[in-house]
């Protein structure tokens, strides 16, 4: 009797998506894809290339393997390790948030006001980002800008590791200062960054439990959750920062479906702010707050 004939990749690809879609993971196409271009060490475009290929046993078992972990509700990103942000291959872990599309609102919102002051060769700049997880974000903007240095800061070590490992990858360590610190904790008041960048927690408490599970069984809490209304870090930095700035410094933060309205308050509480603005992702929500120091607070 014939052997029964070996899964091709395209064969694979249907089945491995339908299964996905049965059981409601979210993306199963998407899923299917990078799952199997992960588990033959080839990129997702060589799977259409090579879609009549049959796998190996060994490949079906290594597919196998990472299908169940997706099956659980395991992000992609953390079976593979890997996640695109800013078009730069990111190390992830589950010690870190895994970088969202929407946050390169917050680098581009940081780029915009800083390119022009970081092409005087003459303007000492440093940048702070608060909370700096994967180091997504710092090392986004620590490759756009050469001439410029940066202190990242983060109260997880192993997030820490990672993001230190992924500036080393995209070789900008030279450029990025990381230190384990909640907040400001540890740096002096008047340092006089010429930015402060943060995506802090802010999910409010009562609404973790709307979150796909995907990311409440997978992801840190403690990345995602900033207390009764979501505001606790925000408000801790907005009332802050401002010691920590040049003047004209800075200050750009993310925030959640909703929130900008209610940062933009606390910034202008402290009168220390001009040019508040509010920037918006992809599907229109007001993502980003951006101010200015006042040249004398
Ligand atoms: N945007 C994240 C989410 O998907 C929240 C990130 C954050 O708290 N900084 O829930």
């Amino acid at each position: 009797m014939a052997a029964p004939k070996p899964w091709t990749i395209v064969e694979l690809l249907r089945w491995a998506a339908d299964y996905f879609r049965d059981k409601g993971v979210s993306e199963p196409r998407a899923s299917a894809e990078v799952l199997l271009a992960n588990a033959l060490g080839l990129s997702r475009l060589d799977l259409y290339l090579r879609h009549d290929q049959p796998l190996t046993p060994e490949e079906l078992a290594r597919f196998k393997t990472l299908v169940l972990r997706r099956r659980q509700g395991e992000p992609v990103a953390y079976i593979t390790g890997h996640r695109e942000f800013w078009s730069l291959d990111f190390l992830v872990s589950p010690a870190v948030l895994i970088p969202r599309p929407e946050t390169e609102i917050l680098v581009q919102a940081v780029l915009e006001v800083l390119k022009t002051e970081n092409r005087k060769p003459k303007t000492e700049n440093r940048g702070l980002d608060v909370g700096t997880g994967s180091g997504a974000v710092v090392i986004a903007l620590a490759r756009e800008l050469p001439g410029m240095q940066w202190v990242a800061v983060d109260v997880s070590r192993a997030a820490l590791d990672v993001a230190r490992e992924n500036a080393r990858r995209h070789r900008v360590a030279q450029q990025i200062h990381f230190f384990q610190a909640d907040l400001f904790a540890g740096l002096k008041p008047g340092f006089g960054f010429g930015a402060i960048v943060a995506n802090l927690p802010y999910v409010p408490r009562g609404e973790w439990e709307q979150l796909p599970r995907e990311i409440r069984s997978f992801e840190p809490p403690g990345a995602l959750l900033g207390g009764e209304d979501g505001l606790d870090f925000i408000r801790l930095l907005a009332r802050q920062a401002p010691h920590y700035l040049r003047p004209r410094g800075w200050v750009a933060l993310e925030v959640g479906a909703g929130q900008a309205p209610a940062v933009m308050e606390l910034l202008e509480e402290t009168g220390a702010w001009h040019c508040l603005e509010t920037i918006p992702d992809y599907q229109g929500i007001q993502r980003v707050v951006r101010a200015q120091r006042l040249d004398a607070p």
